[in-house]
């Protein structure tokens, strides 16, 4: 039997029909692709942080259950008494245990389409369904009727609502999240990655509803490189969760270093609000191009749709000017014409202006 004829037979078609998760190499380019901050820290942070890794023993294991974390998450963050915290490698790992803790043959996972595509490639990994709702089409809210709907005919084990919403930035009317909790039977994940940017948050509601956790991660706020997302819930769902965790899956470094990064919240913070004022300059800017549309945000980052036909001439040009961004182009349906551009540094911001406006 040759190789493809094993691999035919061993490996399961859905994964053979996959190709592995691409992240483009950015070369020499300014990066606005990924909605990674782009501050690093002054070096005396880094030399106070290096003394502290220094201290480190590589040769053991990590605390399995990162407890020093977990509790300076839990007040760094505000989680409310009578929940808990379930981490990590990154919110996408937790995403993968949601999943694989409710994975069924014919069990469905359902989320407003455009989203997060992680959502519906970790369902299908895990063998379950995926349905996507399509967002109303006039500013990207949620056609509640059309969850409501499919809520009744699949009976979801989980839905996934981020909010603010990736790739388009906006969030979703609280009245209309509230309502899904309500009409849904499994599990509602709101997903705040992008919590850093925006005052809305769903993290006091999980003793309000038995069926919600809150995902949240250290990525966007500037930790991109230590991969670690957290869940909040209620503790008997964070047990069950639990036990689809690998051992170990928050290693010694990540563990430390984002303990000490919490020391120094205020700074991360100040990057933060520096990122909010400069995504309404970004904004206003984009706005004043001729042909362009951008759509508002409360997230790292702009959806913007260029003329008909454009997007992928335009993504190419800002690349070869030295500016990555991405297009959704070939995502078609809403985000057909679209790229999405990450809030950089003011400086940053000016080159992905000056090189789109040289495009057009
Ligand atoms: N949720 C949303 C909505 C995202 O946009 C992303 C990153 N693009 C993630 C989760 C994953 O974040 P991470 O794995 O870095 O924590």
């Amino acid at each position: 039997m040759t190789i493809q004829a094993k691999i035919a037979k061993w490996i399961r078609p859905r994964i053979r029909a996959k190709s592995a998760y691409h992240v483009p190499d950015p070369g020499e380019c300014v990066k606005l692709d990924a909605m990674e901050n782009p501050y690093n820290w002054p070096e005396s942070l880094v030399q106070a942080w290096l003394d502290v890794l220094r201290g480190v023993s590589l040769n053991r294991y990590p605390d399995p259950d990162a407890k020093v974390l977990k509790q300076r998450l839990r007040t760094a963050t505000g989680v409310p008494d009578g929940l808990d915290i379930l981490l990590g490698n990154g919110s996408d790992e937790l995403i993968q245990m949601i999943a694989l803790s409710v994975a069924e043959k014919g069990r469905t996972v359902l989320a407003p389409e455009p989203t997060f595509v992680m959502y519906q490639l970790i369902a299908e990994l895990v063998n379950m369904d995926y349905v996507g709702i399509p967002l109303r089409t006039d500013g990207f809210g949620l056609d509640l009727p059309a969850m409501l709907e499919a809520i009744k005919t699949h009976s979801p084990a989980v839905v996934f609502l981020a909010y603010p919403n990736n790739p388009t930035g906006n969030l979703f009317s609280e009245d209309d999240v509230c309502k899904v909790i309500e009409a849904a039977d499994g599990l509602v994940v709101v997903d705040e990655a992008y919590a850093a940017f925006t005052e809305k948050t769903f993290l006091d509601e999980p003793d309000k509803y038995d069926n919600l956790l809150i995902l949240r991660t250290v990525s966007k706020a500037g930790l991109a490189g230590l991969r670690l997302g957290y869940l909040v819930g209620l503790p008997d769902w964070l047990e069950e969760i639990n036990k689809t965790r690998l051992p170990y899956n928050i290693n010694v470094l990540t563990q430390v270093s984002v303990d000490f990064a919490m020391d120094h919240r205020q700074l991360m913070d100040e990057q933060a609000r520096q990122i909010r004022r400069d995504r309404a300059t970004l904004f206003g800017e984009l706005a004043k191009l001729s042909g362009i549309h951008p759509y508002p945000s409360e997230a790292n980052f702009i959806l913007f749709r260029v003329p008909a036909g454009r997007a992928t001439e335009l993504f190419d040009n800002l690349r070869k000017k030295g500016v990555l961004v991405k297009n959704l182009d070939s995502m078609g349906g809403m985000l057909q014409d679209c790229l999405r551009v990450t809030v950089g540094t003011p400086e940053e911001n000016s080159s992905f202006l000056a090189a789109l406006q040289a495009s057009l």
